[in-house]
C-alpha cells in the first residue's frame, strides 16, 4: 500500500525498490530524549523534529520517503537531570552511518538527516560525511531544523525574548510544542532561566556563537531550561513550525537539484 506521506517502514520490499527508483530523498529525523525543563516532556526534541519531518513529507509527497525517527542521541552532559538516554558518541555516529549505508545499499542516492538536538549536530554531520565517503555516488546531508536564513528572519520577527532566550526548552521549543500538543506543556512551570555564561564569542541561543563551550548542564542550569520559556505561545509555535517545514522541503529539493557526485581523475590544468 502506497501511503501519503510515504512511510519507509510501511513499504513492502518491491515498494522499497520502487521508492529508490523514483529517486526519492530519504528523510531521517534524529533527536534525543532529555530533560526540557519542568514544564515539557523529555521527548521535546523528538516530537518537534518528527513533526517537522512528517509535515514536510506531506508537503512533498512525491519527493520524500520518511524514515522512522531515531529517538536516542548524544546527551552525556545532561545526565544530572532525570530522563536523558545518552548514546556514546561513536556508537551513535556509527548507528547513523549504518542506517544511511543500508539505504544506499538499497539504491537510494539522496539522504537527509534532519536533527533536532544541538549536541548531536557535529556527529550527525560526520555520519552524513561518512556515508558519502563509503558510497561515493550518494549524496548524504545533515541539517539542524529551523536554522536557515529564512527561519532566522521568522525567529527575529516573532521572538519576545532577548539574547539567550531561545536555546533549550526555551521560547522557541516551548512554542513549537504548544502548537503540536498544548496539553503536554505546563506553562505555569515555564520560567525564564538564562544562566549560561555568555561571552562575546561563547554564546548560547538558537544559533550558538563561534567559540564552543559546553560543560555539564547542571553547572549553569537549575531548572534545565536555557531561555525564556515564559514567552512561549501556541501562535508563535505555529509560525515557527511552518517556517521549519518550508525550510525542510527546501533542503530536500536542493538535494534533488544537486548532481550526484562523480569522482574525477586529478588534472594539472583545467581542460
Ligand atoms: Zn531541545
Amino acid at each position: 500500500m502506497w501511503t501519503t506521506p510515504l512511510l519507509y517502514e510501511r513499504l513492502s520490499w518491491p515498494e522499497v525498490r520502487r521508492a529508490a527508483a523514483e529517486e526519492r530523498v530519504c528523510l531521517i529525523p534524529v533527536a534525543t530524549l532529555e530533560d526540557h525543563g519542568p514544564h515539557m516532556p523529555i521527548d521535546t526534541d523528538l516530537r518537534i523534529t518528527a513533526e517537522i519531518c512528517r509535515r514536510a513529507a506531506e508537503a512533498a509527497p512525491d519527493e520524500i520517503v520518511l524514515l522512522p525517527a531515531i529517538p536516542h542521541g548524544y546527551s552525556p552532559h545532561h545526565m544530572d537531570f532525570p530522563g536523558p538516554i545518552t548514546i556514546a558518541w561513536d556508537t551513535f555516529t556509527r548507528y547513523l552511518v549504518d542506517v544511511g549505508s543500508s539505504l544506499a545499499r538499497h539504491g537510494f542516492t539522496r539522504i537527509l538527516y534532519l536533527n533536532g538536538h544541538g549536541s548531536n549536530q557535529n556527529l550527525v554531520e560526520m555520519a552524513a560525511r561518512l556515508v558519502g565517503l563509503e558510497h561515493d555516488t550518494v549524496l548524504a546531508a545533515a541539517a539542524f531544523h529551523t536554522s536557515g536564513a529564512d527561519s532566522a528572519r521568522v525567529i527575529a520577527e516573532l521572538r519576545d525574548s532577548g539574547q539567550g532566550g531561545m536555546a533549550h526548552a526555551c521560547e522557541l521549543e516551548t512554542s513549537m510544542y504548544l502548537a503540536i500538543e498544548p496539553d503536554a506543556v505546563e506553562m505555569d512551570k515555564a520560567v525564564d532561566e538564562r544562566s549560561y555564561p555568555q561571552g562575546k564569542h561563547a554564546t548560547m541561543d538558537w544559533s550558538d556563537g563561534p567559540l564552543k563551550v559546553m560543560p555539564w548542564w547542571s553547572s549553569f542550569s537549575r531548572t534545565g531550561i536555557q531561555g525564556d520559556a515564559s514567552k512561549a505561545t501556541e501562535e508563535k509555535g505555529r509560525k515557527l513550525l511552518d517556517a521549519a517545514v518550508a525550510e525542510c522541503v527546501e533542503f530536500v529539493r536542493e538535494l534533488l537539484s544537486r548532481p550526484l557526485p562523480e569522482r574525477l581523475e586529478p588534472q594539472e590544468t583545467l581542460p
